[in-house]
This record gives structure tokens, C-alpha cells and sequence, in this order.
């Protein structure tokens, strides 16, 4: 089940947190696997340590020359691309007052601009096999207004309709587009609440935060020809959080 021999998978943000673990889940799974970031030490080492199957490649999500460079990379290595998962992003705990131009475009940049460059630029090689999945990490703030995270609200809301609209324009080539909702999973990214952190638990229905592996085991199902005719749709991983 769920297995993605001689697939070739890109997975943004891939340095640490979920990116990481999705990368490990997919390399024991059987696929060639390239993550992307602009932390490179942490990259590297990521890469290191998963072996043969994981390569880094520097990639600011941001930038359409590296986005090209990137998918340009990787057909000419593996000669395919069959996954793609836009998992980089920024986290910022800061309302709609007090939220600054800079602060709403630096958000929009990564969160939203990046996930439509990423789409954009690997449709076409997923096309040329009439086959792929791409998989957009939105977040519970995709589902539900989030008072103190106006700018990442935004963001993820936005991805959740990018990916609709994606879905249906591939799905006559035979590539799959989903979104992902975590609720509060246990990465660096949680450092942006501070103090808050030691309450968060009390919120989460199932009582207590997710690692990354668990939302990984969800982003594979979607990557895996297992969700064949899973398209177009948003699929929430948040310990009841929204329910
Ligand atoms: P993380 O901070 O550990 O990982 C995010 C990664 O994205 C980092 O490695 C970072 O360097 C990378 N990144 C940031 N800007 C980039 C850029 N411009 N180009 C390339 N890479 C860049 O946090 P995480 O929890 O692993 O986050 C992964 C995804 O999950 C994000 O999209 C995040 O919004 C989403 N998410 C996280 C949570 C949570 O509770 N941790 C909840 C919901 C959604």
C-alpha cells in the first residue's frame, strides 16, 4: 500500500519539520525524492542522512528562475517528475491591525505565490506522462478564519482554492491536485507562538499536538496511486480542531 516505487518526488521546504519527515516516508516507500530549501546546511544534511534516494538542491520558492532551474534539474537527472509537494512556508502570529505591508507581502510571496510558481512550473513535466499528484500544505487557517494569523489566514485560504481550480484544468492530463489542512504539528514553526505554546494542547480536541509523520502519512496516501481518484479536494489532518 501507499507505495511510490520509480516515482520521482520534489518537496519544497524539505530541510526540516514535515517536509523532512515527508521526504523519509516517501524514500522508505520506494521513490527518488529532491528536497528543496533555503536553509542549505540543514538541507544537506536532511539529504545526508536519508541516502542514496534524497538529493538538496538550493530553491527559493519565491523565484521563478529557481523554480525552472529546479524542475529542469530533476528531468534531466531521474528524466520524469510524478510528485510534487508545496510544503514551504512561513508562519507569522500577527492580526490584521497590526499587520504591515512588508509583513502581507513577504506572507502572500512564499505562502500563495510560491504554491502557483511551483504548480505552474511541474504540471507540464507530470503532463508529459499524463500522470502526476501535487500536493499543497495549506493549513486549518485554509478552513476557518484565524483572528491572530490574518496574512497566513490569506495565504492558506487562497491555496485551498488555487488547488481547486488547478484540479480541474489537470485532471483531463492525468495529473491529481489536493490540499492539505494540518492543525498544530509539532515543527520549528511552533516557535512563533512563545509563551502561548504551553497552552496549545488544551485547544485540540484529541489533546495533544501531531508530529510530523502523521500528517506524512496522509501526504504519501495522496502522492501514492492509492488515492487515484482523490482530486480537487481538501483533506484536514488537526485532531478534531476544526470539528
Ligand atoms: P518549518 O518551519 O519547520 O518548515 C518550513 C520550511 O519551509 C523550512 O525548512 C523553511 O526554511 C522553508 N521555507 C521558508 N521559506 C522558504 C522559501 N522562500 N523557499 C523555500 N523554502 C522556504 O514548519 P513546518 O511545520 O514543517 O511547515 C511546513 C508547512 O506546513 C508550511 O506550509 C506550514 O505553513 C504548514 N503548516 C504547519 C503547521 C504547524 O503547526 N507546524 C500547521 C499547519 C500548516
Amino acid at each position: 500500500m501507499n507505495r511510490l516505487d520509480d516515482k520521482v518526488a520534489l518537496i519544497t521546504g524539505g530541510a526540516r519539520g514535515q517536509g523532512a519527515a515527508e521526504a523519509e516516508l516517501f524514500v522508505k516507500a520506494g521513490a527518488q525524492v529532491v528536497i528543496t530549501d533555503v536553509l542549505d546546511a540543514e538541507g544537506r544534511a536532511t539529504a545526508e542522512r536519508l541516502g542514496a534516494a534524497c538529493e538538496f538542491l538550493h530553491h527559493d520558492v519565491v523565484s521563478e528562475d529557481d523554480w525552472n532551474s529546479v524542475v529542469e534539474t530533476i528531468v534531466a537527472l531521474h528524466g520524469r517528475l510524478d510528485i510534487l509537494v508545496n510544503n514551504a512556508g512561513i508562519f507569522r502570529m500577527v492580526g490584521l491591525i497590526e499587520t504591515s505591508l512588508a509583513m502581507w507581502q513577504q506572507m502572500i510571496d512564499i505562502n500563495q505565490t510560491g504554491v502557483f510558481l511551483g504548480m505552474r512550473t511541474a504540471a507540464p513535466a507530470m503532463q508529459a506522462n499524463s500522470s502526476g499528484s501535487i500536493i499543497n500544505i495549506s493549513s486549518i487557517a485554509g478552513m476557518r478564519g484565524a483572528s491572530v494569523a490574518h496574512a497566513y489566514s490569506a495565504s492558506k485560504w487562497a491555496v485551498r482554492g488555487m488547488t481547486k481550480s488547478a484540479a480541474i484544468e489537470l485532471a483531463p492530463s492525468g495529473v491529481r491536485v489536493n490540499s492539505v489542512h494540518p492543525g498544530i504539528i509539532d515543527t520549528n514553526m511552533l516557535d512563533e507562538f512563545g509563551p502561548m505554546r504551553d497552552n496549545i494542547e488544551s485547544r485540540i480536541p484529541l489533546g495533544r499536538v501531531a508530529s510530523a509523520d502523521e500528517v506524512g502519512k496522509l501526504v504519501l496516501f495522496l502522492a501514492s496511486d492509492d488515492a487515484s481518484y482523490c482530486t480537487g479536494q481538501e483533506f484536514v489532518v488537526d485532531g478534531a480542531m476544526t470539528s
